[in-house]
């Protein structure tokens, strides 16, 4: 996993001639308090003459060597005037061709976000038009708007390799600033798999931008998108991201599943294939997953399955898939004996992930999510845990977006090392050996989230016990979790039952009863070797 720039991340704004980079790059600085760079400025102040005399006395390619070694100063922080070599966190404007060129691409994106801005032709030709303007050396012979149509189409690839896009056209400085300078807060993780890479995108608001987005990863304009949702999250969000697969000039097509754990089924997978054959979806197209981990399991084994395989893209929508389900390329449904006993492993294009629609998503439902991404801390982020352990609870706005990308790059980081689940893999297991058990002998009364929380409780109570964690730890996760109002107590089963449904669960897999212990925040192992008089004498004390 690559989180792209070790220190604060910078925005880099981008666009054709006349779309504002300037002006709306340095009202974006101001807005955020960052250093801007305006990269035509700096490279005009290096040569001690405008643009347009770069051009005329030494040639475009001079101009295009300059750039690219401006380019190469910024990806070391430095490039700018005053930056007394720390950079980074700036506000960085390019010029209008300076990412035609994919290294100097490259080496831009992976200092952070860029935004496009994007502006309609007849406007730009007013734009750069406008009385006084003689910097514009591209537009300096024949017929200006035949000139804008041809470089915008010489540019339109370069340009639909950024995800965010923000069409200028008829709007104010101001109101183009305010939407750019929330593409700040965006985080892009890079996942790497065998064979392939792929963005997860966090960030609030972007659910606008999915189309974007889409373009981005490559999927080809006027590809047909089926939108796997179900009735709970359609009437929500349906309507938002079917227009953002419009604009950006794909060809939307509803599907819907039913609501719930008990329909992720392989019939429901069925009724998906029947769905797809009805909008004739084939194997060019995009399944598209609108929802929470039900609907992202259903949608991406009908998309692991239907014609041998079409691509996949993740829209979460609750917490718990937005940390864990949609995240790690497993797929698949439940059968009559059993959870999740029909699967395929499926890696998306595209993980999208906007935290806004958490605002409807119910309070158990938050609560749930959050117990796997405490579990995510302990695992491997223990200065994240340590954040959250000094802020109240918010159940409307559990996580921020940089929060979130901490949480999924925790889980994201140990796939890549087992994508195919192997081994490492299994510490994402952690509270689960007794949170299943749990889980089941309630009758999944008690939630998942809820079950993997006393669960977690357990293992840190089972690692003291034997002597390979400080005494503190439970007490620790234990505080945290009911910060978030979820349980840290054993229900009071017989302890022989919890046992049989533990030991249960591993037979019917083939499997050793293995356990993950936190030997502290962030020091998690797996161990065969816990005799079960501890597991159960701790169970016990826990009731
Ligand atoms: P879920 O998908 O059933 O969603 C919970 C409820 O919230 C549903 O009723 C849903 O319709 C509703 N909902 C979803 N988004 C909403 C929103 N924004 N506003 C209002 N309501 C909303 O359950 P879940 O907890 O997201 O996922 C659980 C599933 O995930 C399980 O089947 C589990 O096996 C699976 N899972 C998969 C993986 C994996 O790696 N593939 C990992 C963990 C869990
Ligand atoms: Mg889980």
């Amino acid at each position: 996993m690559n989180r792209g720039a070790s220190k604060a991340p910078d925005l880099i704004l981008t666009g054709f001639m006349g779309t504002g980079k300037t002006r709306v790059g340095r009202a974006v600085a101001q807005r955020l308090g960052r250093t801007f760079v305006d990269m035509d400025a700096e490279i005009e102040a290096r040569a001690g003459k405008p643009i347009a005399r770069i051009f005329a006395e030494d040639g475009e390619a001079a101009f295009r060597r300059m750039e690219a070694a401006l380019c190469e100063e910024l990806s070391h922080g430095g490039g700018h005037g005053n930056s007394h070599g720390s950079g980074y966190g700036r506000l960085i404007a390019t010029g209008g061709g300076t990412l035609v060129d994919p290294g100097n691409r490259a080496q831009l994106m992976a200092l952070g976000t860029v935004v496009c801005l994007t502006c309609q032709p007849d406007e730009i030709l007013r734009r750069v038009t406008r009385p006084g303007r003689d910097d514009r050396p591209l537009l300096g012979v024949g017929d200006a708007r035949a000139e804008i149509e041809r470089l915008l189409a010489q540019r339109q690839e370069a340009y639909a390799a950024i995800p965010w896009q923000v069409d200028t056209t008829g709007r104010s400085v101001d109101d183009i600033a305010a939407e750019v300078a929330a593409f700040a807060s965006v985080e892009t993780l890079t996942v790497h798999m065998p064979g392939r890479e792929y963005p997860v995108q966090v960030g609030s608001g972007l659910l606008p931008h999915l189309g974007g987005a889409l373009r981005a990863v490559g999927l080809a304009s006027g590809t047909k998108v089926a939108v796997v949702s179900n009735p709970v999250v359609e009437p929500l969000y349906g309507a938002q991201v079917e227009v953002a697969l419009r604009a950006a000039g794909f060809e939307p097509v509803p599907c819907l599943v039913p609501d719930g754990e008990q329909h992720k089924t392989l019939d429901t997978v069925a009724g998906l294939y029947d769905q797809f054959l009805a909008s004739r979806l084939d194997r060019s197209g995009l399944v598209l997953s609108l929802g929470g981990g039900v609907t992202g399991d259903i949608a991406g084994f009908a998309a692991a399955t239907f014609m041998r395989g079409v691509a996949f893209a993740q829209v979460p929508t609750t917490l718990l898939s937005m940390v864990d389900a949609s995240v790690g390329g497993k797929t698949g449904v439940d059968l009559p004996q059993g959870k999740n006993l029909v699967g395929a492993f499926k890696q998306p294009i595209l993980v999208l992930v906007d935290p806004s629609v958490l605002a409807t998503l119910p309070p158990e439902g938050i609560r749930s999510g959050m117990a796997e991404a405490l579990k995510h801390c302990v695992l491997a982020d223990p200065s994240l845990f340590a954040e959250l352990e000094s802020a109240p609870a918010n159940l409307q706005h559990p996580l921020s977006a940089g929060q979130l990308a901490r949480t999924i790059g925790v889980k994201l980081a140990v796939v890549e090392e087992d994508p195919l689940e192997q081994g490492r893999r299994a510490v994402l297991n952690l509270g689960h050996t007794v949170g299943h058990a749990l889980e089941r002998l309630s009758n999944y009364e008690l939630r998942h989230g809820e079950a993997v929380a006393i669960g977690l409780v357990a293992a840190a109570r089972l690692a003291v016990e034997l002597g390979r964690a400080d005494g503190g730890l439970p007490a620790r996760i234990a505080a945290l979790l009911a910060v978030w109002g979820l349980p840290t107590r054993c229900p009071a089963h017989d302890v022989e039952a919890i046992w049989a449904a533990m030991a249960h669960d591993k037979k019917r897999r083939g499997q050793s009863l293995r356990w993950v212990l936190p030997h502290d925040l962030g020091d998690v192992r797996i161990a065969d070797d816990v005799p079960p008089e501890t597991v159960k004498s701790v169970l016990r004390a826990m009731q």
